[in-house]
């Protein structure tokens, strides 16, 4: 038996646009994105079995599926039907990365997936492979399968790595709230009809402020963007009163990520950011530490 250990890091947006609805029900997004240190870890097992065959067990979550709805096991499938492998997989997940939150822990979980079984068979399928296999399991796991800093186009799946230069402490932190994605895809339609229209919201000066700091390694001044926040706190009190309170406690930027609801704050050191996070559990919020990555 072969057993190989991988983390499953979460990403945030320090920059989320969305440019066009597609005809084939997709958004265009314009997107740049950052893997933190919060981070689930999965281990997969493989032995030879006469059909293949794959297991789920996870720690740390009693809610989330262990069958083919949970994404590591469309991963594990995937690859084994891709290599034709008559194989037993067994996944071993600690999930601590809070689920719907905006945070891609699906996705990242099944690119770690795809990586540790690449890794048990011998690194039988190139980058470019699994890149493929990634976009079939969704938008967000091409870009978790490579990770660090990058410009996602397209659904997500046009990926233009940028420098790793950042590093920034943060505070990501969720409230007691649910969002949907595609509810909040409907909501933005609603908003913002064709995408078409003049935008008045900044966007643009926010991405090129993004972009420089990405590429000195210095974070701007200039507010971040996500298109979804305004659309989010509409209905997510909690997230926006979460935003507030970061602010309070010292975060230099704070915005939601993804389609929400989490919400992170940057601060200047570990000890502010730390020091932010025990305040915000003191009054009952999941809020947890981490860096870049
Ligand atoms: P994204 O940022 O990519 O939109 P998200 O962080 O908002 O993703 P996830 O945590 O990936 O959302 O969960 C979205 C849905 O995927 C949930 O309904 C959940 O049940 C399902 N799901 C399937 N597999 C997993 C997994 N391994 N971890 C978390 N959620 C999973």
């Amino acid at each position: 038996m072969i057993a190989v250990k991988e983390h499953a890091y979460a990403k945030i947006n320090l920059y989320l646009d969305v440019l066009a609805k597609r005809d084939d029900g997709f958004h265009d997004i314009k997107t740049v994105m950052h893997t933190v240190s919060l981070s689930d870890e999965i281990t997969v097992s493989v032995k030879p079995s006469a059909r293949p065959r794959v297991t789920l067990e996870i720690i740390g979550n009693g809610k989330l599926p262990t069958d083919g709805r949970n994404l590591a096991v469309q991963a594990a499938e995937l690859f084994l039907s891709t290599l034709l492998a008559n194989s037993e997989v067994h996944i071993r997940l600690i999930k601590r990365i809070p689920v719907s939150a905006g945070l891609a822990g699906g996705s990242t979980d099944a690119a770690a997936v795809l990586r540790a079984l690449n890794k048990a068979f011998g690194r039988p399928l190139t980058e470019k492979r699994l890149l493929a296999l990634a976009s079939e399991l969704g938008s967000d796991v091409p870009y978790c399968l490579l990770g660090g800093t990058a410009l996602c186009l397209g659904r997500g799946e046009i990926i233009e790595r940028l420098p790793d230069k950042l590093h920034l402490y943060l505070v990501v932190a969720v409230a007691d709230e649910h969002v949907s994605t595609p509810a909040a895809y409907a909501e933005l339609d609603s908003i913002y009809s064709d995408f078409k229209s003049d935008r008045t919201d900044g966007a643009e000066e926010c991405f090129n402020a993004v972009l420089a700091s990405v590429e000195s390694g210095i974070l701007t001044e200039h507010k971040l963007f996500n298109i979804f926040e305004n659309a989010i706190f509409k209905t997510c009190f909690g997230a926006e009163s979460i935003k507030t309170k970061l602010f309070e406690l010292g975060a230099t930027h704070s915005l939601m990520s993804g389609s929400g609801p989490s919400i992170f704050g940057i601060f200047d050191n570990q000890k502010s950011a730390e020091a932010a996070r025990d305040e915000l559990i003191k009054s009952g919020i999941r809020a947890y530490y981490a860096e870049t990555v």
